[in-house]
């Protein structure tokens, strides 16, 4: 039933002691990434075993150069 264990067992990052992170990466438009484990966490995404778009947390940085931009327009339109 552990699936998750297992594949946790056979991570070839803990195999090798390789720096890395179960947690998924969120990766930003800016290119930042965080950590949905560990707040703290410094490894950069492909250290990740997960790495997700943050437009799918619903992370406000996504098109941030486009909305803002599109709201002011159709404000100043109005
Ligand atoms: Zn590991
Ligand atoms: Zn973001
Ligand atoms: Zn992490």
């Amino acid at each position: 039933m552990p699936e998750s264990a297992v594949i946790i067992k056979a991570c070839a990052g803990c195999d090798q002691d390789l720096e890395h992170c179960h947690g998924t990466a969120i990766l930003h438009v800016d290119g930042i990434a965080d950590c949905s484990e560990d707040p703290d966490c410094r490894l950069t995404a492909e250290l990740h075993r997960f790495v997700i778009s943050c437009a799918e947390v619903d992370c406000c940085c996504d098109g941030a150069g486009d909305a803002p931009a599109l709201a002011a327009e159709q404000a100043a339109a109005s």
